[in-house]
Parts: C-alpha cells; structure tokens; sequence
C-alpha cells in the first residue's frame, strides 16, 4: 500500500512536536500508557452500555523491550481501532480521538468517561525516541485487524494484518545513538520501572512487565539463578483518593518523604477532597524544615498536578501564591482542561479558582494549627515565618487581612511569640497603640532605655528583628483599629497627660540649653529635645518622620551604591536625670565643656541603639578626660 502523507499543517505540528513541544522525552511513556489506559476506559465503558461482561480487573497493560530489536512494546486490550479510526486518530494530528469521545458522551456519567487526553498529539511524542513506530490494532468486536506503521513526518501507511484479541500494540523502535541522547537508556528495567513510577503509578489499570529476579545459587558464591516474572510495576489507587479514615499518619508521611525527597516527616499534611465550583483532591505537606535553597532564587515553588491519576505536571507555580512556597504536594483534578501538550496547562479560569481554593485551606490549616497545637505552630513559624512576611509585604498589603492573624512576634512580656490578636486581647486600660521596637534581637532591644517607662506602665512591646519587619508594620498601619507605634520613634507619647504638660514646661524653661546642645551637634541630630519616654537613663536616640534608624539600616545595607535615606536623629534627654543639671551648669559656666558632653550623650545614644559612633577615638578621649577630671 502507497504511503499516505500526513495532513499538511499535521507535518509541521508534528515536526514541532517532536522537537520541541516536551521538554522531556522521557514522558513519551506517560502518553502511551495514558493512551491505553483511556483505550481501556473506553471498552469498559462500552461494556457497561452493551452489558459485555468486561470488568476493569479483565483489563490491563503490558510493558516490554527488546534489547537486540531495540524496541519497546505497550500493549493494551482496550477498544482498538478500525481502519477509518487509525486514518482519523493517528493521520491526523490534533484530532483527538478521546476528545470527540467525551462530546459524544457528555451526558455519561462522567466518573466513567474520565478519559485523559484531550487533544491529539500525545501519541506522537513517541517520535521523540522512536525512528520507527508500528501500532498492530484491532477493534473490539470487529474481525480484521491492521497494521499503522510511519517514520514520522513523512507518512504513514495502513495494511491488513494478524492479531486475535482486541486492543492495540505500539511498538517503537528507537532511534540510534547520538552524542547528545543515548536512547538504550530506555531499554532497561530499572528505567522504565522507574518510569512507571514517576509518572503514571496511579493509572488505575495493572501495568505489567516480565522482570528478571535474581537469587543467589546455593552453595556457589556469586552466582545466581534467574527467573522471569511478571511484576505489577504500578500501585493503581492513588493516596489522594483513598480517604483520609483508611490512610495512617505513616502513610502520609512516608508517601511525602519518597516523593518529595525529604529525609524528615513533614510538619503538616493536609488532604482534601473539595467539589463545587471546582473539583479536586489535594494533598499537601509543609516540610519541617526549609530546604537548603529555599531563600535562594534557584528554589522554585509549585504543586504537582496531576489529571485522573496521571502526573501532567512536576511544579506548577500557578497553583500557589508566593508566600506559601514552601508548600508541597499535588492537586489531581479531573475536569482541568489540558491545551495541546499535557505539559502546558492552560491559564484558564479553573486553574485560578483550584489556586484561590488551596489558599484557603493552606490558610485555615494553618490557622487551626495555631489554635490547636502551638508548639508545632511555632516550630512552623521559625522556619517559614519570613516567607509569610515577605508575602504580606510584596502583596503590598493586598493580603493584609488574609496572612495578619498568621502572623507572630516576640513580646517584651515573656520573650515569647504572641499573635496581635493576643497582644491587643492583653492591652491594659488607656493603652491606645501597639508598641514595637525594632532592632538587632530581642535581647538588645529589651535594653532600650524607652522600653523602661512602658514596663514600668505594664505595656507590652512587640520587638521586631527581622529586616522586614518594620515595613510590614508600616503596611498594616493598624491591627483591630490599633495603630502600631514605634517606641523609637520622636513622636510616641506614651506619657501620661500630666507628663506631657511637664515635658512642654521643661522644654521652654531650658530653650537656650537645647538650642546650645544643638548647635553643637549641628549636622548629626535633627533636634534636641526634652523626653518623657525615660525613667532612669540619661538619654536616648529616636527618629523624627517616616524613616526610622532601623530602615536607615537595613537599606544602608542594600547593594546599590545610590543615595540611601537617612533617619532624622532626634536626641531626646531625660530631664530627671542628674546629668541634666550638670548641662544645665555648664551652659552657664563652660560652654566648651557642654560642646564635649552632648558629644558624649549623642555618641553614647548611638551605642545604645547599636549604631555605629563616627569617631570612637575621639569619644574614648572625651570619657577619659571626664574619668580623669
Ligand atoms: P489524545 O490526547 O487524544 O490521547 P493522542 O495523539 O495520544 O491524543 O492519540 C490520538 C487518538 O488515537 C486517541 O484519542 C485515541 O482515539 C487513539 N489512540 C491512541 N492510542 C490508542 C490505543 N492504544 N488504543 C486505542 N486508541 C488509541
């Protein structure tokens, strides 16, 4: 029979395909098995129509290769083809057959016409390693059986031939060895089993090949006897539809560790089954520790996606918002529609409606996680808190009110993590903000001389050491109607009304005595002012405005050599302390000496709020003068 060419535009689909379309060659297995797997849905769908007596547990797939031959066999006994089926299904690209099948059963019960492909192309990924590929089919309940044989773009012909069951053998006969690809990878066992594996265990039919078992010889050091047997290579029912009753913790987490490569159980794992809008199991696991690479740009987050048990994707990004990235698992959902290649989903309206619905439950996990076990919620927080951090901030707040109960905080109460519900749950009579403080650790941070006044008062202070930490707080603005304060900023007043009158009289009384300190600080401080933030220490450093001394450094320590903002420094001086009427002294007799003791008092704000002090020689010069004065 004359070689028949395949359609025009099907040439250059099909020389696209085979070149470029998968990124990978080896998943050309993937779509022979899914092929026959939905050829074998099909009979057994017909079978339930026509009362034929077929039963799943009758149907199966056998794999097999051939290492002098070069080839490789899959071999179902589904529906099989007809003459005019194997002109239609394989002589024509992009015309699916499974596609045309669904329509004209789209009032089936859909659980039985779950037929994966879509759209025509996947059989021909086989050209991606193979030179050469028969297809030996015959229908069900048909008589005659033919023989589909093409070498790719050219054509293809069809001849009669021999075949006693029903069902379809594809054969490939792979391509030979080039420098780049050495395609006798694939005709071992352990490749193709691990194949089966990796992409299509869930197939919900046996799939079958005849392996070698070794075992020792008797008595005979170092040899063995060989036997043939057929091994099932797939495990059929995927975890995820098994329910959650009949699974154990164990299974969860060893089903995790081998296939997210993970040494550690997971933290959390979620499994669900949702239906409405959009129908899909999931299941997903928040690993106990973050990988290595996790806050590396190389880390790449993503879901494994799979379409009724077969895997169509390793990550897709799109199913997770980037602040829970470090979640893993897969979401298998049947009625996700594929474009031309299993690879490529489409962006479509589903795709976003599963990523919003998993958002919800990663949320509501975690949340209840929070609630109920704290502990394992923390341990959580320590390794993937900043993430959740650096969602809210680059969501530029968008999520505010989605991730700010997810949120955690050292509190200057018991140096422990509170959530702001339960900071502001515990704030005292009259207190109207919440309190932070933001530097290096909560240790330091403990020391701040203005934290002393708010203790004393029995205010709690949230201590913020994290670089992001700071800007978060400045996109919440306020939690539960409460505005978030920074104690380190000039305009806290968390002075009684009576302290603030004090503070204003101080201010005007000693005038000349702070414009002088000024004057000498010129260039270093904004202003000089009188404190009311300060109990027992002599002075502190705090920032008028909107940048504040702890973003000055976190983004002075930003590559990029342009102009950083600056923090406008404000000295404040507590005017209870004896070192304030000993400024007052000088002003009136020494004004040289009061030059050198706001230097002092400015350098030693400086330390305290662990900046750097422009001349350390000249401030330890300054001290040992005073010592020995
Ligand atoms: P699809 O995405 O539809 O599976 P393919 O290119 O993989 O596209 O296959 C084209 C069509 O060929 C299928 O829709 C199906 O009708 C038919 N076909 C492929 N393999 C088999 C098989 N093993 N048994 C029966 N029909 C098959």
């Amino acid at each position: 029979m004359a070689k028949k060419q395949f359609k025009a535009e099907s040439k250059r689909l099909l020389e696209m395909m085979i070149n470029s379309i998968y990124t990978h060659k080896e998943i050309f297995l993937r779509e022979l098995i899914s092929n026959a797997s939905d050829a074998m849905d099909k009979l057994y769908f017909r079978s339930m129509q026509e009362n034929l007596g077929i039963t799943r547990e009758n149907l199966g797939i056998d794999l097999a290769f051939d290492k002098d031959k070069r080839t490789i066999t899959v071999t179902d006994n589904g529906i099989g083809m007809n003459k005019d089926e194997l002109e239609n299904n394989l002589g024509v690209i992009a015309q699916s057959g499974s596609f045309k099948f669904k329509q004209d059963n789209a009032e089936a019960d859909k659980e039985e016409v779950d037929v994966i492909g879509q759209f025509g192309v996947g059989f021909y990924s086989a050209f991606m390693v193979a030179k050469k590929v028969e297809v030996l089919t015959k229908k069900y309940g048909e008589d005659t059986a033919y023989l589909w044989t093409s070498e790719g773009v050219d054509g293809y012909t069809i001849t009669e031939a021999e075949k006693d069951t029903n069902g379809s053998v594809i054969t490939l006969y792979l391509k030979d060895k080039t420098e780049e690809e050495d395609y006798d990878e694939y005709l071992a066992e352990y490749k193709l089993r691990s194949l089966v594996k990796r992409y299509s265990d869930y197939i919900r039919y046996p799939i079958r090949m005849a392996v070698t078992k070794r075992t020792p010889k008797e008595g005979k050091e170092g040899e063995y006897d060989e036997t043939t047997e057929i091994e099932t290579l797939n495990s059929m029912v995927p975890i995820w539809k098994k329910s959650k009753q009949e699974l154990t913790d164990e299974q969860y987490n060893e089903y995790y560790k081998e296939k997210f490569l993970d040494y550690m159980d997971p933290l959390v794992h979620i499994h669900s089954k949702t239906e409405g809008t959009s129908t899909y199991n999931a299941l997903l696991f928040i690993p106990k520790k973050a990988p290595f690479d996790f806050y590396t740009k190389e880390y790449e987050k993503g879901l494994q996606r799979y379409s009724s048990g077969v895997m169509i994707m390793e990550k897709c990004g799109d199913l997770l918002p980037d602040y829970f990235s470090f979640v893993k698992g897969l979401v298998d959902s049947e009625d996700l529609s594929l474009n031309i290649s299993r690879e490529m989903l489409q962006h479509d309206r589903q795709l976003k409606l599963i990523e919003k619905s998993i958002e919800r439950t990663i949320k509501n996990e975690l949340k209840k996680l929070l609630n109920n076990d704290r502990e394992k919620y923390e341990e959580f927080w320590k390794n993937f808190g900043l993430q959740i951090k650096y969602g809210l901030y680059s969501s530029y707040g968008m999520q505010k009110e989605f991730l700010q109960d997810l949120l955690l905080f050292t509190s200057s109460a018991e140096k422990k993590y509170t959530t702001l519900e339960e900071y502001v749950s515990r704030m005292k009579e009259g207190q109207d903000a919440i309190y932070f403080a933001s530097g290096e650790s909560v240790a330091k941070l403990d020391t701040l001389p203005q934290t002393e006044m708010l203790k004393d008062k029995g205010y709690e202070i949230l201590y913020l050491t994290d670089n992001v930490d700071e800007f978060i707080v400045k996109m919440l603005v306020d939690y539960d109607g409460k505005e978030f304060k920074s104690i380190q900023s000039s305009d806290a007043d968390f002075e009684s009304e009576d302290e603030k009158k004090e503070k204003k009289e101080k201010t005007e009384q000693n005038k000349d005595l702070l414009g002088e300190i000024k004057k000498a600080l010129e260039g270093r401080v904004a202003d000089v002012r009188i404190s009311a933030k300060l109990r027992s220490h002599p002075v502190c450093l705090t920032s008028d405005g909107e940048v504040s001394l702890e973003m000055e450094k976190v983004l002075g320590a930003m590559p990029g050599n342009e102009m950083k903002p600056k923090a406008d420094r404000v000295l404040e001086i507590n005017a209870d302390h004896p070192i304030f009427s000993k400024l007052q002294f000088l002003y009136d007799n020494d004004k040289e000496k009061l030059a050198d003791y706001a230097d002092i008092l400015y350098d030693q704000a400086l330390l305290i709020e662990g900046l750097e002090i422009e001349d350390p020689v000249a401030y330890c010069n300054k001290v040992c003068a005073l010592m020995t004065d």
